[in-house]
């Protein structure tokens, strides 16, 4: 019977998953966006797996990683599968990268930051402070081609897309309804892989829930504005599409979206008193209504409770 448990799952079966960047340990929001994907997996009958997206070495330790799966266990919030880590899968990446070169829609480019101000400012284009640059095209040939040696070698240069002409993404968020993006006007050809030979987080992402089967994508909606990219690389990769759930962000006094820069405090999981605390706090970022509020509940019985609530 054991063998059993190494069957795939069924097929069309949702697939969730919460992949967080192990910058630090988990704090309000980042907890908010696990309950929320793992609420959605579990009222689902679905699976819930934890993928850590790690690739930007420097910022992401190993100790935030344990810290973040130690956190999650403590809630309550335990996945299913093997944890994946985007560090170890730059094979997978580079393969991905290939085949989009075989496809004649990458292409190179030796742009710093300031050359790329420098084209906009040329075009008479500002961008604030705080928004990224809709990359003008500069370093785009006039003829896309892929030459088989082509190693994507030492050199210092990022790889961009090539976006087609009228490249505008509609999809449907389950939570914030139709949404639309035109990639060429307000993004412009992106990075797949940096520089400094640092794969992005928008090709990794795609790959790995494509690899993964990932049918629903539940997460903050800081991220909303990543997933038109996403879709246009699922569907030049032949991926299929997974429903898309942008979960409301977690504010600090300021309005801002609480994260490491911010210095967010550390949720406190030291039993589970706190660790409850902390989920129902969670849960009130959700709009959840009506769960057990007694002194005496325990986690299990508390995620029950609002697996049933969960956007009923
Ligand atoms: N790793 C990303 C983050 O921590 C989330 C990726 C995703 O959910 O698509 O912000
Ligand atoms: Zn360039």
């Amino acid at each position: 019977m054991s063998t059993l448990k190494n069957l795939p799952p069924p097929t069309g079966g949702y697939r969730g998953r919460f992949a967080p960047s192990p910058t630090g340990p988990l704090h309000a929001g980042s907890l908010a966006t696990a309950l929320g994907s793992w609420l959605d997996a579990r009222k689902n009958g679905g699976q819930w797996l934890l993928r850590i997206e790690d690739l930007d070495a420097p910022r992401c330790t190993p100790e935030a990683t344990g810290q973040i799966q130690a956190q999650l266990l403590a809630c309550g919030l335990y996945w299913d599968e093997e944890v994946i880590h985007q560090s170890q899968r730059q094979n997978t990446y580079q393969r991905a990268l290939k085949r989009l070169y075989g496809l004649q829609c990458l292409y190179y480019c030796t742009c710093s930051r300031q050359t790329i101000a420098n084209a906009l400012a040329k075009l008479g284009i500002e961008t604030p402070r705080n928004q990224e640059m809709v990359y003008p095209g500069t370093c785009r040939p006039a003829t896309l081609i892929s030459d088989p040696t082509e190693s994507f070698g030492q050199l210092q240069r990022a790889w961009r897309i090539a976006l087609p002409p009228n490249c505008h993404i509609e999809f449907k968020d389950l939570a914030l309804g139709s949404q639309s993006q035109n990639l060429n006007t307000e993004v412009g050809d992106f990075v797949l892989r940096r520089s400094d030979g640092l794969f992005t987080y928008q090709l990794a992402v795609v790959v790995d829930d494509a690899e993964q089967n990932i049918t629903h994508i539940v997460r903050g909606k800081d991220l909303l504005s990543n997933t038109a990219r996403q879709i246009y690389l699922q569907e030049i990769l032949g991926y299929k599409r997974p429903e898309y759930l942008h979960l409301p962000l977690v504010l600090d006094e300021h309005g801002e979206k609480l994260s490491k820069q911010t210095l967010a405090t550390q949720i406190n999981t030291q039993d589970e008193k706190h660790s409850l605390r902390e989920l129902r706090k969670a849960a009130t970022h959700l709009g959840l209504q009506n769960l057990p509020d007694g002194e005496n509940v325990t986690i299990a019985e508390w995620l029950l409770a609002a697996t049933h609530s969960w956007r009923s």
